[in-house]
């Protein structure tokens, strides 16, 4: 399966069973033990009732106390016994239940974080974060208390039909015959219950997608009045949410009695049937009273097997989720080429975003290495989107964005980075040390590679100044960072990484004029002979560029240096004119 219109995938039934499998196989031992022990345990509980048999049967044979007590005594080792087993079983359960949540979650994270940012952007950050919190955790508490306990309940329902069939096959054939409306509910149930749970746990990331889409973008929200158009979209997928849950409610509500309502069936059949088999002779009486107490008693593990199996429903869709990962688009193709050099081609390029038109109409452009290229155009004119295809964030809809010769989008992330680096406005401070912050772009950078990438940007002072300075912690209770110093970390972090091509998207755009030249001037000099493309918002970067390029409309429409640019009577001589008679303090 693949992601549908962005959607991260949900892994089908078979692909579930597979990886379940996987999981079971990964601790076979752990299995095997546990199975042992459920069986012992079952074998244990199957002596009470046949022991109780034989007691009726011994006394009406004229036996005596001794005979009685001996009995009884066996029946209460039984019981302990049993006791024993299944607290140990259960035990061996949670602990196998337990590691292989630590596997899944792990499994999961891995694949979280393989995925390509693109990938993630589509699908919404809510999807896979519900997926790695409540999907999760549903998956834990069926490996943790359903798992075990379904197997140990299923043991002792499958060896107490059978104990009935060994007392008396007639009585156990109606016993089993008693069961079919429980089956036929189960069956109605299961067919319906896995898409149902699937819908309930979709409209769930629906609801925390849209909550925190309107969270994350709460100042846009108030500044455009959008409020009612969110609500109205919180109250659509809370509406879903709603109706999906009562279906499910529904399919337990139909389920639950039927069952409740047949366990007496069996008991009831065979107390029937043995009265008169009995009444003619052809069982005796403790058979009948031992089978009467082996259905009653299957009547405890059949319950908690029906609950589990609910349980088992509605964590196979979360586990269909967490697993679906496994199938979105990689970041990593296998085999990744390596480009020849550090020239970007980008040919012919068209790109449209799954909602709208076409933002790039075919734009053509060589960047060769070690050049410094501006970026400039009116809002909405498409620089974003092609430094995002540049950067190898998303692929062109139709032509080719290379680097050395290879398509970005190829290129294995590790590759990619040291190829390639956009830094956006949007900045993420890891919660750790301010050193943690930046080894994650250079993880064999020692303190002075740290210190110079932070004077580099301008942030050594502040760094400096905090309590621990490298050690400091950010984030959480720690120090904390606004939106500049965000910034400079990852500027900081992008010096690390000495990328060859370096894209600045408003990366200095948080910081104040001043600041944001002088950073810009310092990072000119770090990254000398780094090839770099910034997308400008101030003409003065455009000014300090080798060349200009002008987007319009979807379209490059000018290219050239600045002063061949401004001399022409084009777009961007326009621009400059009305920007240089804008005061000093404005721009
Ligand atoms: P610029 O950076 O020049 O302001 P962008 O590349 O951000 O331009 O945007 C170009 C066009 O693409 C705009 O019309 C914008 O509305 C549209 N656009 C940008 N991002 C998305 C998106 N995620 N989904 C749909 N349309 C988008």
């Amino acid at each position: 399966m693949t992601a549908d219109g962005g959607r991260l995938p949900v892994a089908g039934p078979a692909e579930v069973r597979r990886a379940a499998g996987r999981l079971v196989r990964a601790d076979g031992r752990a299995v095997v033990g546990m199975l042992l022990l459920n069986v012992l345990a079952a074998a244990s509980g199957l002596a009470g009732p046949w022991l109780l048999g034989r007691i009726i049967d011994e006394v009406r044979a004229g036996r005596g106390i001794g005979t009685v007590d001996r009995l009884a005594a066996a029946i209460a080792l039984c019981a302990l016994a049993q006791l024993l087993l299944t607290r140990w079983a259960r035990y061996a359960g949670h602990r196998f239940g337990e590691r292989t949540l630590a596997r899944v979650r792990e499994e999961y994270v891995d694949r979280a974080l393989a995925l390509p940012a693109s990938v993630v952007e589509r699908a919404g950050t809510g999807d896979l974060t519900t997926r790695g919190t409540a999907d999760v955790a549903a998956v834990g508490t069926t490996l943790r208390d359903a798992g075990p306990e379904l197997l140990v309940c299923s043991v002792q329902a499958l060896f107490t039909l059978a104990a009935v069939f060994v007392v008396d096959p007639l009585l156990g054939a109606v016993g089993v015959l008693g069961l079919t409306p429980i089956w036929c509910a189960l069956r109605w149930y299961l067919r319906r219950a896995r898409s149902a749970y699937l819908d309930q746990s979709a409209a769930d990331s629906e609801v925390a997608e849209s909550l925190a889409s309107t969270a994350a973008g709460a100042r846009t929200v108030d500044a455009f009045r959008l409020a009612a158009r969110r609500t109205t979209a919180s109250r659509g997928a809370l509406a879903t949410a709603r109706r999906t849950r009562f279906h499910t409610l529904y399919l337990r509500t139909v389920f639950f009695p039927v069952v409740e309502v047949s366990y007496s069936l069996p008991v009831a059949g065979v107390l029937l049937l043995g009265g008169v088999l009995h009444g003619r002779g052809m069982v005796s009486l403790g058979a009948v009273v031992a089978s009467a107490l082996y259905l009653r008693q299957l009547t405890e593990p059949l319950d908690e097997i029906l609950i589990r199996v609910e349980q088992l429903q509605s964590s196979s869709a979360s586990f269909a989720r967490v697993e679906g990962l496994a199938q979105a688009p990689q970041a990593v193709p296998e085999g990744s080429p390596v480009p020849a050099d550090d020239r970007i081609d980008v040919t012919g390029v068209r790109y449209a975003y799954e909602r709208g038109g076409e933002v790039l109409r075919g734009v053509d452009l060589t960047v060769r290495p070690g050049e410094r290229l501006a970026v400039v155009g009116p809002s909405g004119a498409g620089k974003t989107t092609l430094s995002r295809l540049l950067a190898g964030v998303d692929a062109p809809s139709a032509g080719t964005v290379t680097v050395g010769g290879v398509p970005v989008a190829d290129l294995a992330p590790e590759t990619l980075r040291r190829q390639v680096v956009l830094v956006t406005q949007e900045h993420h401070v890891f919660l750790g040390t301010v050193r943690d912050n930046l080894l994650i772009a250079e993880p064999a950078a020692d303190d002075e590679e740290l210190w110079a990438a932070l004077a580099a940007v301008g942030a050594a002072d502040w760094v400096r100044e905090l309590p621990g300075g490298l050690d400091a912690v950010l984030g959480g209770d720690g120090c904390r960072t606004d939106g500049s110093k965000a910034q400079q970390l990852a500027l900081a972090r992008v010096v690390l990484a000495d990328p060859h091509t370096l894209i600045l998207d408003e990366a200095t755009a948080l910081l104040d004029p001043t600041t944001a030249r002088h950073t810009e001037r310092a990072l000119a000099a770090v990254l000398r002979g780094r090839t770099v493309i910034a997308i400008a918002h101030r003409l003065h970067t455009a000014h300090d560029a080798d060349r200009v390029a002008v987007m319009e409309d979807g379209l490059l429409t000018e290219l050239g240096t600045h002063e061949a640019l401004v001399t022409g009577d084009g777009a961007y001589a326009a621009l400059w004119r009305t920007w240089h008679g804008t005061p000093a303090d404005d721009r």
